[in-house]
């Protein structure tokens, strides 16, 4: 059932589009349920589920909140994952499991940091894939340093929690990071306290390991990066992204929602359906357009630097080119 009315995800919505325009939000006297005095900007978006929504910081963190426990989505980078956790375990249990949606470091990064006494979970695949980005995580403890604002509430502490972070990193391995626990059938179910999790993954899109993680009696979906909401999105195709995989995931997704379901993208703001459904057309159109394009006789130099209406106004620009030279070795694959 869902606890969430149209008028209060309208509300959020709002909420999380001022939250990153800090000079709007200022202006704003009514906040709906933003935790105060924290580092990162939280929204409730029912009870016990908070989720932080901020493009600088990595991807949109979800924690779930439920008689005595609590479980993380997603880590983001390691400078700012203890704050994540100790922020997350302030709304009423200390995080002791994280999902990862996918093996990404913006999504991963905090794994390390995290690791003692959290149960970590991923699809099998993210195992290896994570395994083998101890460098990145490395890089992003040491130049996470140089990102905290200290503008933010209680940014001493943050700092020194990321210098922490930092100095730990020499001493990572390989397993530092690597999830405990992986999950390889679907669906997946458990619980948080009172609270029914189902872990959703519909083959390769957005990478080979992508997760989606419902929560049926708040009708809300963290999407992880099937979903990029108003912004371009990033194609790794060595990490097993699949343009044609990625809008049939999309479309699975959508029918695990309804009108009121909140969905919670990989980056971009808090959004519904709508925003699965505008990422389910941005994958089709690019898939067509590129493919009329080859038909056509462009070479991919060309049809990098086009552009097409559907994507105009969206953020992530730097993604573009690598989304259109993607789908054009993807399309050519497919013959
Ligand atoms: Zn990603």
């Amino acid at each position: 059932m869902p606890t969430l009315n149209r008028r209060r995800f309208l509300e959020l919505c709002a909420a999380s589009a001022l939250l990153a325009n800090p000079a709007a939000a200022r202006g704003l006297r009514r906040l709906p349920a933003q935790a105060e005095g924290t580092y990162l900007p939280w929204a409730n978006l029912a009870p016990g589920v908070h989720a932080t929504i901020d493009q600088a910081l990595g991807g949109n963190s979800m924690v779930i909140t439920s008689a005595g426990q609590a479980l993380l989505v997603d880590t983001k980078f390691p400078a700012f994952a203890a704050a994540l956790a100790r922020e997350a375990s302030a709304f009423g249990a200390p995080v002791t499991r994280v999902i990862n949606t996918h093996h990404h470091a913006d999504h991963t990064g905090g794994n390390a940091v995290l690791n003692e006494g959290v149960e970590i979970i991923a699809h099998a695949a993210a195992a290896e894939r994570v395994r083998a980005q101890l460098d990145r995580y490395a890089g992003a403890a040491k130049g996470g340093l140089r990102q905290i604002d200290m503008a933010r509430p209680t940014a001493d502490q943050v700092l020194a929690e990321a210098q922490a972070a930092a100095e730990a990193s020499a001493a990572w391995t390989a397993e530092s990071a690597a999830p405990d626990t992986a999950i390889s059938t679907w669906p997946h179910e458990l619980t948080v306290g009172d609270e029914r999790v189902v872990l959703h993954h519909f083959g390769a899109g957005h990478t080979d390991n992508d997760l989606l993680v419902q929560l049926p009696g708040r009708n809300i979906l963290h999407t992880g990066d099937l979903c990029f909401n108003r912004l371009h999105p990033f194609f790794d195709p060595e990490g097993g992204a699949a343009c044609r995989g990625w809008s049939a995931a999309v479309a699975k997704a959508l029918e695990l929602c309804d009108e009121d379901t909140t969905v919670v993208p990989g980056h971009g703001a808090l959004t519904d359906r709508a925003g699965l459904q505008a990422q389910k057309h941005y994958l089709d159109a690019l898939w067509d357009h590129v493919a009329k394009e080859i038909r056509g006789g462009k070479t991919k130099e060309e049809v990098t630097a086009m552009t097409w209406d559907f994507m105009d106004g969206l953020g992530f620009e730097q993604a573009r080119a690598r989304a259109i030279g993607a789908v054009y070795d993807e399309v050519l694959a497919a013959g």
